[in-house]
């Protein structure tokens, strides 16, 4: 058992992750979309923090908050975002930065510790305008021209990134870059958002890798034609076509997949759409997600082979369109050993190894650094909702073995 004064004061984690709870309050979450006023108030109050864990703190031109230390010795980064989903969930980011805070206030200031904990909170990770655009710009994969190309999506203003920037007085300031070398890794908490480690009585999940997404446009051609004068033996329907393609998916992809693939048909537009028209074209967003790019490939060449027999069946044509890809990132295997060491101190070895299935900061991080990622437990696995939510025993739990994963990662 580490000493007592290197462990997180669980009283100041539950009361800091409150006092952000606090701005943008929507019933028992928050809404605090990327630049609302909340959020940038969410900013301020963490860079006002900082100091107390002996960092500077630079919120820089894209609205990352980071905090630096001129302590000697290694450097950990640690953090997540603190913007939410539109009317979601108070602890879908914040958690993972008030985590990264706390290991810095209790081991930066320690003789003891041989380096630093440095803070950061990434702007936009929900999406709000881009893509992972703090963490990317971060690791330099973001250009002014995407910057200038960025729009809100999530609001019907359509506002422009830059008019954002400018409006939240962060226009014209530098982003910020990490400096190669700089980090021995970066350490990420976050609630699980699923319900693995509820189910299983369980504190901590050991984030073995981050999935990929590969998601697809699937159109389906047939002839658009009278509601009420095409006899049904001769009409071409594409929303008929789209709906069988659907149940054949759920039908034959649990012969092909692996244990946790996951797929989803997100969204269905029929053309033209009217009730006394039969659909001309139909079309299917289509996402599959796993950590093993070998089980997608296999899935996609089985959905490709189900719209070659669709189309020569008829009476519809089927096409398959890939439109995003993702390699899944993989969180390094020293950083799993050191969360599941500090599971076995704090959590009583309650802690599992498990791939996240949703998108995180780290994996951007991943792709100039060693990364892990530890989940504490989901409520119900309810995320992205404003009812959302995790015991406090369990932020506690959690707030102690990052700490303690911080203090194991620094020592090595
Ligand atoms: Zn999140």
């Amino acid at each position: 058992m580490p000493d007592r004064h290197l462990r997180a004061d669980g009283a100041r984690v539950l009361a800091d992750l409150n006092t952000l709870r606090g701005f943008g309050t929507y019933k028992t979450g928050v809404h605090k979309p990327t630049f609302s006023e909340p959020h940038m108030r969410s900013l301020t109050w963490l860079a006002e923090q900082l100091p107390d864990a002996q960092l500077a703190a630079t919120i820089d031109g894209i609205g990352n908050v980071l905090g630096t230390s001129a302590k000697p010795g290694p450097k950990l980064l640690a953090g997540s975002h603190l913007e939410s989903q539109n009317y979601a969930g108070w602890l879908d980011g914040p958690l993972g930065v008030i985590y990264a805070l706390e290991a810095a206030r209790v081991l930066n200031a320690s003789s003891s510790i041989d380096g630093a904990v440095e803070v950061a909170a990434w702007c936009d990770e929900e999406g709000h305008f881009g893509s992972f655009l703090g963490s990317r710009s971060y690791v330099g994969a973001v250009t002014e021209a995407e910057i200038d190309a960025a729009h809100d999506r999530n609001s019907n203003s359509g506002r422009m990134m830059r008019d954002a920037l400018s409006n939240v007085g962060l226009a014209g300031r530098p982003r910020l870059q990490a400096e190669r070398g700089r980090h021995i890794g970066y350490l990420e908490a976050h609630i699980e958002q699923g319900e693995t480690l509820e189910r299983d009585d369980l504190k901590i999940g050991v984030v073995t890798s981050i999935v990929g997404i590969w998601q697809y446009r699937i159109s389906f051609t047939g002839e658009q034609n009278h509601a009420g004068t095409t006899r049904m033996d001769i009409r071409k329907d594409a929303g008929v076509a789209l709906a069988k393609f659907c149940v054949s998916i759920d039908e034959r992809f649990p012969k092909a997949c692996g244990p946790r693939t996951v797929w989803t048909t997100g969204r269905i537009t029929l053309d033209p759409g009217a009730p006394s028209i039969i659909p001309g074209r139909a079309e299917m967003l289509f996402q599959m997600r796993d950590d093993d790019p070998a089980v997608i490939a296999r899935l996609e060449k089985l959905l490709q082979s189900m719209a070659d027999e669709v189309t020569a069946r008829g009476p519809c044509g089927v096409a398959v369109e890939c439109i995003r890809t993702g390699a899944p990132a993989m969180m390094d295997k020293s950083f799993q050993d050191a969360i599941e060491g500090a599971s076995a101190t704090f959590a009583n070895g309650k802690s599992v190894r498990m791939p996240s299935g949703a998108g995180h900061d780290a994996q951007i991080l991943a792709t100039i650094m060693p990364a892990g990622m530890l989940f504490v437990p989901s409520i119900g696995g309810i995320s992205h909702h404003w009812s959302e939510n995790t015991a406090d025993a369990d932020l506690v739990t959690g707030a102690e073995v990052f700490v303690e994963a911080c203090r194991r990662l620094l020592a090595k």
